[in-house]
């Protein structure tokens, strides 16, 4: 039976556990597994290379992706580092020019010493992927909307490009999950994700994910899973099963406070720039309403010159400043010195992450708390 979205949040994946009749996926607390006799077992034989809480996380998010093969692992970045591992020195990527920072650290400092090159693009112009495309070229790596600054990138158009000179396309679709985009569906080749984000939903359990339709390359994946062994724990697979039952609901929430923050600060004469992609002036607009379900929660703004952003910070009552975002409680960043400080400040400002930007994780508080919260903070950061 085919199950809506709505639906498999729930009882996608490997529903409950057919031994006891537990509605909960069991949490199996253990690192290996009994054999009969040699070359004899259930199957299972060491959780790295496989566990059972984990496995049914891993069939869950293949299934929401609308993919068929999903891999756990125990951060965004353990996913991000065993996507690239799948190319060799000499290979290039084509990468978005504004991307999360450890995502930039992880190919400037760790891939780039051992020869895999990228060339950073404006994906939000098909044009310049094109160009940039050369037989170097295996890949093609986007975040739509991109942290921070929100740009989208039309995945369809890239895909074609990508199909078009037999690169791969790798989507990081942390920001809006697969409730609200299914990049897989549109065209691309893998799915990676910060589960840490709006999967979990609550701010407590690091995860990241990677989801494919190909049977080749998802061998490979599984190879370098266990090879390289950074794998989510059976207890952090269960929050995340846990989380993912409700990402329906928050997201629609999420998304809902989002757009009225958004317009509030838009009007209020308070902001010189506003990134937010559900509001119907924002050049990625159109792009989005037709490839996502929605804009998402994650707003960026830069006040305007007589309000100190430093002060703003400070002031903040409700608003948590933080790492991190898509829990259920709001929470502020500071791009240039938190999530994108990795990132050389002449690359930054030059895509626009300047020192004044602000990015904010909308949660699922009363819009209109957020908002006083956010007034109140603002009028104290008035120099
Ligand atoms: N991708 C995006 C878009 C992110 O925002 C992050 C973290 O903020 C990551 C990947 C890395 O994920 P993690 O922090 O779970 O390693």
């Amino acid at each position: 039976m085919s199950k809506e979205l709505d639906t498999l949040l729930i009882h996608g994946g490997i529903d409950g556990d057919e031994h006891t009749g537990a509605v909960n996926v069991p949490i199996y607390q253990t690192s290996t597994y009994k054999q009969w006799e040699l070359g004899k077992n259930t199957g299972w034989e060491y959780s790295r290379t496989g566990n059972p809480t984990r496995a049914a996380l891993e069939k869950l998010i293949a299934d929401l992706e609308k993919g068929k093969y999903g891999l756990a692992f125990a951060s965004g970045l353990a996913a991000i580092h065993t996507t690239l591992s799948l190319f060799a020195p000499g290979d290039k990527l084509v990468v978005s020019d504004n991307i999360y920072g450890g995502t930039f650290r992880l190919l400037e400092t760790v891939f780039r010493p051992l020869g895999l090159e990228y060339e950073i693009v404006d994906t939000t112009n098909p044009k310049a992927v094109e160009e940039a495309v050369d037989e170097k070229t295996v890949a093609i790596y986007i975040e739509t909307p991109a942290n921070p600054l929100l740009s989208v990138t039309d995945i369809f158009e890239i895909s074609k490009i990508a199909k078009k000179h037999d690169k791969l396309l790798i989507v990081d679709n942390t920001f809006l999950t697969p409730y609200l985009q299914r990049p897989l569906e549109l065209g691309a080749d893998i799915v990676v994700h910060s589960g840490t984000k709006y999967l979990g939903g609550h701010s407590d359990t690091v995860s990241g994910f990677i989801v494919v339709k190909d049977k080749e390359i998802a061998d490979r994946l599984y190879y370098l899973q266990n090879a390289i062994g950074g794998v989510l724990a059976p207890f952090d697979s269960f929050l995340i099963i846990r989380g993912i039952k409700t990402l329906g609901v928050r997201m629609e929430r999420h998304v809902q406070n989002a757009l009225i923050i958004a317009e509030w600060l838009q009007k209020s004469g308070y902001v010189e720039k506003i990134y937010y992609p559900g509001l119907k002036d924002d050049p990625g607009y159109a792009v989005q309403r037709h490839q996502a379900n929605g804009g998402g929660a994650m707003i960026s703004f830069v006040l305007k010159k007589e309000y100190d952003y430093r002060v703003f910070f400070k002031e903040l009552k409700l608003i948590t400043l933080a790492e991190s975002l898509g829990g259920v409680e709001s929470l502020v960043c500071h791009p240039a010195s938190m999530t994108h400080a990795a990132i050389p400040k002449e690359v930054r400002e030059k895509v626009g992450i300047v020192d004044e930007l602000i990015r904010f994780s909308v949660g699922i508080e009363s819009a209109k708390d957020l908002t006083e919260d956010l007034q109140q903070a603002i009028l104290k950061a008035k120099r």
